[in-house]
């Protein structure tokens, strides 16, 4: 086992938050960096996988999160017309699981407040450069930081630093990206499900229950617009009455939520990057969450997957006698699991956005039926679920943590107990 480190995380997001809890506990010296002058959620609301959960689970915040998340038991796409293109439930692969939609806030307080060292956060401080050798840090006025005995750099999709570890196979903006939002979740019937509905692969609204936060009981979805980010900003000049007549011609139910929005600044904007690293370590310093991989979020896998890490590298350092060994090890354990998200997303993504309109018709042609082949459904309820390893792989769930999902399950509207789940 390794001894006491000093341990410096560049970037308070999901995966740096994870980590700061995990190392602390573990009795290393953990100092965070972030550039945010008042660090906090960005955007509106995601869903955690089994995955992600479980390891929230190991970590003894589950029932937290379950208080205030909403448990999600399907996944429904269809066109305008009611024509359905995706439907996948995640009872297929066991009775006892499902997803939960989160907002954003209620994550990110639920690990903060998890975290006895938060005197160790230095706000507003832009880490600029990484010294791998020495594990020294710069930022940008040029004050240094360290020595530290390892740099973790969590400073997500955008990263900086993730060039200082080696050169990317990959590093590219998407040419897509959304516009979302949180909106009172009221009577909206769909209360256990994430509901999207596509005009070709041009168009797509998503809803999804996000449940509360601490601090405020109002249940909510995330709402989702996706758009070229070439479009940003026309779409804002275009005003928002345009906007919400488009969304009712598409969706009247969807565009009754939405009758808060007044403003246009009320859609936050998000674009998103495909990321393959050639190594996740050098030296001193490794890369967690979408600084390691990025990727479009149409798998919704990018939260789980920073938690993943945080476990994964909290594991590795406490099995090996070395550092260097511990990095290696948890690169080859994270890379087995991530690297055929990464193959989906890059061929899935297109599918859900772009302007490929045959692609789109042959998706909504062949998904459903695709679905329903023996092998078809199983193999895409584990890529949902996180749960897929490479080609033929399974990620093992522990007994454990789904027997602690299933007992706070209850299910959340009559619509949703008349498909069993
Ligand atoms: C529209 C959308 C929907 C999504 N939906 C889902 C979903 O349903 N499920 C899911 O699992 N994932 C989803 N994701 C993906 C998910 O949000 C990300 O994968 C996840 O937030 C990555 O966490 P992270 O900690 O690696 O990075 P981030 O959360 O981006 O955190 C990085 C942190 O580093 C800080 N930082 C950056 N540079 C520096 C620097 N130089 N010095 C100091 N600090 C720095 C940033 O300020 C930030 O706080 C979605 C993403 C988008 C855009």
């Amino acid at each position: 086992m390794i001894g006491k480190l000093n341990i410096a995380i560049v970037g308070y997001g999901t995966a740096g938050q994870a980590l700061a809890i995990l190392l602390s506990r573990d009795g290393h010296a953990v100092e965070v960096f972030e550039r945010a002058a008042e660090p906090g959620p960005v955007g509106a609301g995601f869903l955690l996988q089994p995955t992600g959960l479980q390891v929230l689970w190991q970590m003894g915040l589950l029932p937290a999160a379950l208080e205030y998340g909403a448990p999600v038991t399907r996944l429904y796409g269809e066109t305008p017309d009611g024509r359905g293109v995706m439907d996948m439930r995640y009872q297929g692969l066991d009775s006892r699981m499902h997803g939960l939609g989160m907002q954003r806030g209620a994550l990110f307080t639920l690990l903060a407040d998890a975290w006895e060292g938060i005197a160790g956060l230095h706000r507003g401080t832009r880490v600029a450069s990484v010294d791998h050798e020495t594990g020294r840090l710069a930022d940008e006025h040029g004050r240094k930081h360290g020595p530290f005995d390892l740099v973790i750099a969590a400073d997500g999709s955008a990263s900086q630093l993730r060039r200082q570890v080696s050169e990317s196979r990959v590093d590219r903006v998407y040419p897509w990206g959304a516009l979302w939002c949180l909106v009172p979740r009221g009577d909206w019937p769909w209360a256990g499900e994430l509901r999207q509905r596509y005009v070709a692969a041009r168009k797509m609204i998503g809803l999804l229950p996000v449940g509360t936060r601490p601090g405020d009981d109002v249940p909510r979805l995330s709402f989702f617009w996706s758009l070229p980010t070439s479009d940003f900003d026309a779409w804002k000049e275009r005003g928002l009455q345009a906007w919400l007549q488009q969304i009712d011609g598409i969706w009247p139910q969807a565009s009754t939520r939405l009758q808060g929005i007044i403003d246009a600044s009320q859609l936050a904007r998000a674009s998103y990057r495909d990321a393959i690293q050639k190594q996740w370590h050098r030296g001193r310093l490794v890369l967690a969450g979408d600084a390691a991989h990025a990727m479009s979020p149409q798998l919704g896998q990018g939260v789980n997957m920073a938690l993943m890490d945080a476990m994964a590298l909290r594991d590795a350092l406490r099995d090996e006698a070395r550092v260097g060994d511990a990095l290696a090890r948890y690169q080859r354990v994270r890379r087995r699991h991530v690297s055929i998200y990464h193959f989906w997303s890059h061929w899935l993504t297109p599918l859900f956005q772009s302007d490929r309109d045959v692609v789109a018709k042959i998706r909504d042609m062949s998904m459903l039926p695709l679905g329903r082949l023996p092998g078809g459904s199983g193999h895409m309820l584990r890529i949902l679920s996180g749960t897929q390893q490479g080609w033929l792989g399974k990620l093992a769930l522990e007994p454990g943590f789904i027997a602690a999902l299933s007992a706070h399950r209850t299910p959340v509207s009559p619509k949703e107990t008349s498909f069993g789940a």
